[in-house]
């Protein structure tokens, strides 16, 4: 163990982070070996779907042109079906990440007239221009498509009573985000997911339930499809793509929304048929294969996160004891300094770009600075070990990914190490919360 010790002290981290490091480890055994099964069973879920695919070699290779027949397209597609229990997939490079795959389902599913409910209160940032919450061009309010939003309450559960009286003649799809995203609300379990499904079925049952998977993929045994949700939509540059996915999202549900939603990114009469796969097609398949245990190790970052900080008086959301339904963890800081210092050190830990600093600059869409730490091998994927801040009240946080646990470990024990080097944080001292 010396030599490892001293391996961290060639990367910069002390024996005394080291230590505090090891220290919060030993609690988390029997929680991180939860994960692990979590991750043998998905493992198996996804080997399972490709053997019953009967993947082949000959569907790791790609087509060009129209893509007609493309074997690997298809099967991959059928794989996702399986791993969803869904009758169809659309899993596509030329859908070009997160918001494009929620607005593809949306856009090709509403028609003019219909209404558009969020039972789970603001969506996702950015697709309040998709919807026309803020006004945009091209947004579903120009087509006609309204919109209705029932917060959650003050505790963070359902309001069903309001969910009840916004359910319409009009109500045609309903928006569920299982991750809280960049809120405080707490992030959706699958079995609370269902739970509103049933509900809502209960009042209109051909009403079409979308849930926007992103961030949530693999951290359960099942997925919201596995409890009434239509559809299932997220990007593959988080968790399904397993790090090697370079661009992609996915749409998994019923074959008619599916089919929607092919004749709207491709064309009506084309559909599925066409849209080549290019090169992507083993890194599609590997990245999936690897997704169950990266998955599991990110969740495990998150997890130690909570527990290295929370002790030193950060708050810290989920907290360390909390269950987990997605891999995203925040930490509040309190000062520029603190949010400034944790991204540097991740930034340092990463593989590609660690000799550059991230710095906070004006990103446009925001209203505040924002430090982004992201050394990616795929830019902008946030299933690697990655994390940003807006400098501003309360001066947190949004850690994420990791795609090997230890390297997780070393990013988060090297953000304390820039903590404690630059005097924010005294280990083994309490932090004096005034
Ligand atoms: C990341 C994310 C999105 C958008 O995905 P992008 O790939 O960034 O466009 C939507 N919803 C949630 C909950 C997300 O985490």
């Amino acid at each position: 163990m010396d030599e490892l010790v001293k391996m961290y002290a060639q990367m910069g981290i002390t024996k005394q982070v080291y230590e505090y490091g090891e220290a919060v480890l030993e609690k988390l055994v029997t929680r991180f070996q939860k994960i692990d099964e979590n991750a043998e069973y998905n493992q198996m879920k996804v080997v399972k779907a490709m053997q019953d695919c009967k993947v082949s070699e000959a569907c790791l290779l790609g087509t060009t042109g129209y893509g007609y027949n493309d074997l690997g397209r298809d099967t991959l597609e059928a794989v996702y079906a399986g791993i969803f229990h869904t009758e169809d997939a659309l899993v596509r490079p030329q859908i070009t990440c997160g918001t494009h795959a929620l607005a593809l389902a949306l856009m090709s599913n509403l028609r003019p007239g219909d209404e558009l409910l969020s039972p789970v209160g603001k969506p996702y940032d950015t697709l309040e221009e998709v919807i026309g919450i803020r006004p945009s061009r091209g947004s579903l309010a120009e087509y006609g498509i309204t919109y209705r939003q029932v917060d959650l309450l003050p505790d963070g559960s359902f309001d069903y009573e309001n969910i009840r009286a916004a359910v319409n003649e009009r109500t045609r799809l309903v928006t569920i985000q299982r991750s809280k995203g960049y809120q405080t609300r707490p992030t959706l379990s699958v079995e609370k997911i269902g739970e509103l499904i049933a509900f809502i079925k209960g009042i209109k049952p051909d009403v079409i339930c979308m849930v926007d998977n992103c961030y949530g993929e693999f951290v359960e045994t099942r997925e919201p499809s596995d409890v009434g949700a239509d559809m299932v939509v997220g990007s593959l540059i988080k968790n399904p793509g397993g790090g090697l996915a370079p661009i992609g999202g996915y749409i998994a549900g019923r074959r008619e929304c599916v089919e929607n939603a092919a004749f709207r990114l491709t064309s009506p009469g084309l559909g599925k048929e066409v849209g080549a796969s290019l090169g992507v097609l083993k890194d599609f398949y590997q990245g999936l294969f690897l997704a169950p245990t990266v998955t599991a190790s990110a969740l495990k970052g998150a997890i130690f996160a909570a527990n290295l900080y929370e002790p030193l008086g950060f708050e810290v959301v989920p907290n360390s004891v909390e269950s987990r339904h997605d891999i995203i963890q925040a930490i509040t800081f309190g000062t520029p300094e603190g949010v400034i210092a944790f991204c540097q050190g991740i930034q340092a830990a990463a593989s590609v770009d660690s000799h550059v600093t991230p710095e906070p600059w004006d990103m446009p869409g925001y209203d505040a600075k924002v430090i982004m730490a992201a050394g990616a091998f795929v830019s902008g994927s946030s299933i690697e070990l990655s994390a940003d801040g807006p400098i501003k009240p309360p001066f947190a946080v949004y850690f994420q990914g990791g795609l090997t646990w230890v390297h997780a470990k070393m990013g988060i024990l090297k953000s304390l190490q820039f903590l404690v080097d630059r005097g924010i944080v005294l280990i083994g001292v309490e932090k004096d919360k005034n």
